[in-house]
């Protein structure tokens, strides 16, 4: 039995958080951990912007249903799904991608969540648990499924050395670089053909 696992921004879909700022024009909302170190500082001055611009759960989902998947994204989804049980695991929040997911066919996404206010404004957030990608992972080792996972970041790489095979799709140099045990590619082909080599099964394009 085997599982693919596949992170979610920059794999299938845009940065949600830096298209976001693009779309409202809120160019603070383009801020990331490289600007603030601090994770909950980060979500907190998010959280704060949208407060200040009035964007509520609703208004946020309007500006994300205008985003699209990735060049390629849902026929190599679709392919995956045939061949694999697919989950998502992404650091993301299910409000925040409700829209691109609709567009990628619902597949199971593993990710945290906002906390919404009964006036539909976003309060607070939850993160689901510690170092989730990874957890998963083994989680799934624990009922017995062999797992491939691909992804693009340094908060993808715990998940890919828990995985029995790991992938780099459209990463940075520097973690190509830092992470050589990973082969690394570029298109969704070339992705196919990965989960194809890393498979125990004969599967075919
Ligand atoms: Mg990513």
């Amino acid at each position: 039995m085997e599982i693919a696992c596949l992170d979610l921004e920059g794999v299938l879909i845009p940065e949600i958080w830096i298209n976001f700022a693009e779309k409202t024009g809120i160019e603070a909302l383009r801020a990331t951990t490289r600007d603030i170190p601090d994770y909950d500082q980060l979500m907190q001055q998010r959280l704060r912007l949208l407060d200040e611009h009035k964007l509520g759960y609703k208004e946020i989902q309007e500006v994300i249903s205008t985003l699209e998947p990735l060049e390629g994204a849902v026929e190599f989804i679709n392919w995956l799904k045939e061949n694999f049980q697919v989950v998502i695991l992404s650091d993301t929040f299910y409000e925040f991608s409700q829209p691109l997911m609709r567009q990628l066919g619902f597949p199971t996404l593993l990710c945290h969540r906002l906390e919404i206010s009964k006036d539909g404004r976003v309060v607070d957030y939850k993160i689901r648990q510690k170092d989730p990608k990874r957890q998963s992972v083994k989680a799934f080792h624990g009922l017995n499924y062999r797992v491939i996972a691909a992804g693009d970041s340094y908060n993808d790489t715990t998940m890919l050395a828990e995985a029995d095979q790991g992938i780099l799709f459209m990463a940075p140099d520097n973690v190509i670089a830092e992470f050589p045990q990973f082969p690394a590619v570029h298109t969704y082909d070339d992705l196919k053909s990965e989960f194809i080599k890393a498979s125990v099964r004969n599967l075919s394009a």
